[in-house]
């Protein structure tokens, strides 16, 4: 059997700042990410805001820890149609406008 749901980027950044910090633990505090800023710059910043999707994605620099990523187009999302099958760990992500192509395609059926 296959689960639908709709998976938010609320749900993604509840602790999209923990899984953050956890992955860069053992980065010394002054080292440099690509865009510039130290690690310390970035937990600093995660201190001083309230950890919306968007205020979170800002400091990182991406939304790839924050936002569902369609499957099909590669852009994240606020909100997309996850597609699981329970007997697979993977799945797969679905944005508004694939949903909406897949539609018109459907039509042909
Ligand atoms: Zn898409």
């Amino acid at each position: 059997m296959v689960a639908l749901r709709i998976y938010t980027a609320e749900e993604i950044s509840v602790n999209a700042v923990d899984r953050w910090r956890k992955s860069y633990a053992d980065w010394e505090p002054q080292r440099k990410f690509a865009d510039g800023k130290t690690k310390k710059q970035n937990d600093d910043a995660f201190d001083q805001i309230e950890h919306t999707p968007d205020a979170i994605a800002a400091i990182m620099g991406n939304k790839s820890w924050t936002h569902p990523q369609c499957t099909f187009c590669g852009n994240y999302c606020d909100k997309v149609i996850s597609v699981k099958d329970e007997w697979d760990d993977k799945s797969t992500e679905i944005c508004k406008t694939c949903v909406s192509k897949i539609s018109t395609l459907a039509k042909m059926l």
